[in-house]
């Protein structure tokens, strides 16, 4: 059977094929963990869906995958939306005809967690808190501010990353290097955001050494921020490399990798 089918100029990639790519990309992440004197469990891979289409979240999920990531606010919402209705459908038949599973996959979570790792506009902050467990792209002190007051209203208390732009492409969101700790000392003051460390982005390139230095430079400043006064027990996560050079970022310290084209495949589906 074909796997693989092609509509219009998209390429897609069927069920196996992207069971295939999600293994291997898991087995990646697993083997650079153990490189790196970790284990394959301390490393979260979230999958940005940025390039798949809703068959294939759907599929990831189905094969037990929690972790969702989106960088546009539109997308977030629809399939946030379309998958919480996928899961609310399949614990209404849960019962009637499961099938175990065989290891290594999973069942079905009962929920997914959605991380926004794009740039985030402070107008939707509103729409977008409700939907999401994790905000990577925290790049301003006014967007924590707004973050922070709509956490408040909901009474709860938002886990955020800082963006950092180690790397100081002027393409790139994120703050500069040196204005992190004094930014999380700001952070720490709203008693509804939880500061759980920083993400950063390395620019593109064929060779995925070419970002080490910017992951080992981010690697440094997180640590640098953990055991300064603005870091804490709840400082811990360290979000850098993509689908070009996530084993790189692990073996530089990353403990949640966020990939995209590595798992769906190339194409931008056209919504
Ligand atoms: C798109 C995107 C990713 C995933 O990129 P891939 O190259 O498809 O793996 C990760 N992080 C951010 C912030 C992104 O925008």
């Amino acid at each position: 059977m074909a796997t693989t089918q092609t509509v219009g100029s998209r390429q897609i990639k069927g069920p196996k094929k992207l069971r295939d790519a999600y293994r291997e990309v898991i087995g990646r992440i697993a083997e650079a963990a153990v490189r790196s004197g970790r284990q394959p469990d301390q490393v979260l891979c979230v999958a940005v869906t940025k390039t798949a289409s809703p068959d294939q979240i759907r599929s990831l999920v189905e094969m037990g995958h929690i972790d969702l990531g989106e960088s546009r606010v539109q997308q977030l919402t629809q399939r946030a939306a379309s998958i919480e209705e996928f899961l609310s459908r399949k614990r209404t038949l849960s019962g009637a005809a499961t099938k175990p599973a065989s290891p290594p996959d999973a069942l079905p979570p009962e929920k997914v967690r959605w991380h926004m790792i794009g740039h985030l506009q402070r107008n939707k902050v509103k729409q977008v808190l409700p939907l999401v467990q994790l905000i990577h792209s925290v790049d301003s002190l006014r967007l924590a501010e707004e973050i922070h007051n709509y956490a408040a209203r909901q009474d709860r208390v938002m886990d955020i990353l800082i963006q950092v732009n180690t790397s100081g492409e002027v393409s790139k969101q994120g703050i500069t290097p040196p204005a992190v700790i004094h930014m999380a000392d700001q952070i720490n003051t709203m008693l509804h955001l939880r500061l759980r460390g920083v993400m950063s982005m390395a620019p593109r390139s064929e060779n995925p050494e070419d970002a080490r230095p910017i992951f080992s430079r981010t690697a440094e400043l997180f640590h640098e921020l953990r055991t300064s006064s603005a870091g804490g027990p709840d400082c811990n996560i360290l979000s850098m490399g993509m689908s070009d050079d996530f084993e790189v970022a692990i073996e530089e310290g990353a403990n949640i990798v966020r990939v995209g084209r590595a798992i769906f495949g190339e194409s931008v589906p056209p919504d």
